[in-house]
């Protein structure tokens, strides 16, 4: 365990009225008393807050008036000593409070080290501490739910509770390894462990159902739009964006032929992508061809082909049902301020079960529906954040795949006649990929790569 004193602006530097420095370790107290003039911060109550002064040791002047909790260890985040020294925010102040702590001993801390040593500390487990890095990052409601829910321990409970059942099975099967004399012994443990991997296996894909569902919370619904030129992609663009409220705009890491908007459809986070190649239907059929553009299409987990209903339907567009088969697409029939000349009827039936939805974009006319069609196709009228579990972090889910891999190679065996020590084998391999999710298992690297990721201060 590291034994030093860490320190942090732990607000968003230049938002909110008031920052926060936070120190955390054996002598944060202490170091926090020798620039406070106020109480004597060593004697005072824990998960207390006090008004006072905070002062340069060296020349003696006043630097800011502020409010000092202190919380001392075990019952804090970090279950080491915590203060948190709270004032107005400005740049240079808050700058100036941290300088002092430094100056006093304390060590900038890393990325994420004040979870991580939460972490090391036994305070949260690996798929906690991820959730705070969501919950940061959570750009909507709804995935700001799940974030806290994970935060909770929802998923950690759920996994060590699999990882219990399976354990329990290895163990019997050790028992009647070391006491084979017992009759029936073989058979009565391919019994319990094919009807236990099967319960694990299932409720692992479950979780991995729900994933997708969680992915989109974290990362949007990266959605697509498309038709032939002049149908009302850029329309239905700009209608979306401006009827909700952007989310993000600029993307790091993305160049500028690449145009990404997150909206906020009902909860839902929308990533419409605009890629300069497949905005027109010229472009996406004629130039990168039908197979490539597929391709591009089959990234999108959504797909919103508008139809001109002042016109006749096309033989491109026709191709465009062709090329969103077997994805998820929803159709809109634009125009409908201008007389009907599409063949409504042929419509619905190119469409199937994908819903059809009527716009007429140049008076804001048919959003509303549209929206609601987007909420249905993903989670059936409304986001259900409260009773599930979501899986949504890309190595949790990696885990689950891996650790259903394992499962099945085991029930595999069984199936074949393996003997039950070999079974074994995958069954223990299935306990230790769980184990991971929640920290038991990582390796130290894993970690550290993990905990950089997490903004500075956090
Ligand atoms: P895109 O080429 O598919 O991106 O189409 P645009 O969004 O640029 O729209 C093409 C033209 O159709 C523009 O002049 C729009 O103003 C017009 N337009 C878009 N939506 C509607 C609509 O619902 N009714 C009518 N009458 N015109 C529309
Ligand atoms: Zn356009």
């Amino acid at each position: 365990m590291d034994k030093d004193t860490i320190a942090a602006i732990s607000t968003p530097l230049g938002e909110g009225a008031i920052a926060i420095v936070r120190l955390s370790g054996e002598e944060a107290i202490g170091f926090a008393n020798g620039i406070f003039q106020g109480k004597d911060l060593a004697t005072v109550d824990s998960h207390t807050i006090h008004y006072g002064k905070i002062v340069d040791p060296s020349s003696e002047q006043v630097v800011e008036e502020v409010m000092v909790s202190v919380m001392r260890g075990p019952k804090t985040f970090t279950r080491e000593d915590v203060v948190e020294i709270n004032c107005h925010g400005g740049l240079a102040s808050v700058n100036r409070l941290l300088e002092l702590a430094l100056q006093m001993g304390a060590r900038l801390a890393e990325p994420g080290e004040f979870t991580k040593r939460a972490f090391l500390n036994g305070r949260i487990d690996l798929s906690q501490a991820e959730a705070v890095m969501d919950l940061i990052r959570a750009k909507t409601d709804k995935a700001m739910d799940v974030a806290i829910k994970q935060l909770d321990g929802k998923l950690s409970k759920l996994i060590q509770r699999l990882r219990q059942e399976l354990i329990e099975t290895v163990a019997h099967v050790e028992v009647n390894i070391d006491y084979p004399e017992y009759d029936d012994v073989e058979e009565m443990s391919h019994h319990m462990m094919l009807e236990k991997t099967e319960q694990v296996h299932v409720e692992i894909e479950r979780l991995l159902q729900m994933a997708k569902q969680g992915k989109i919370l974290r990362e949007g619904i990266s959605t697509a739009i498309i038709g032939r030129p002049n149908v009302g992609k850029s329309s239905l663009m700009n209608a979306l964006v401006h009827e909700n409220k952007a989310i993000v705009t600029d993307v790091p890491g993305t160049t500028r032929d690449v145009i990404e908007e997150y909206v906020n459809v009902r909860g839902v986070p929308l990533r419409l992508v605009d890629t300069a190649g497949i905005r027109d239907t010229e472009d996406i059929v004629e130039k990168i061809g039908v197979e490539r553009s597929r391709q591009v299409l089959k990234e999108a987990d959504l797909i919103l082909l508008v139809l001109n209903n002042n016109e006749e339907i096309t033989k491109e567009d026709e191709q465009l049902f062709t090329l969103v088969q077997d994805l998820e697409f929803i159709v809109l029939v634009n125009k409908t301020d201008l007389p009907q000349k599409l063949d409504l009827d042929k419509v619905k039936a190119l469409a199937g079960e994908h819903p059809v939805v009527s716009t007429a974009l140049i008076e804001e006319q048919g959003i509303d529906q549209l929206e609601q069609a987007i909420a249905n196709t993903f989670f059936a009228g409304e986001i259900e954040a409260n009773d599930l579990t979501y899986v949504s972090n890309v190595r949790h889910i990696q885990l689950l795949k891996q650790s259903l891999i394992a499962l099945e190679d085991a029930m595999q065996g069984m199936r074949d006649g393996m003997p039950i020590d070999l079974v074994q084998i995958d069954v223990t391999r299935t306990w230790q990929l769980l184990g991971e999710i929640v920290g038991d298992t990582v390796q130290d690297s894993l970690i550290d790569q993990l905990f950089s990721q997490f903004c500075l201060g956090k």
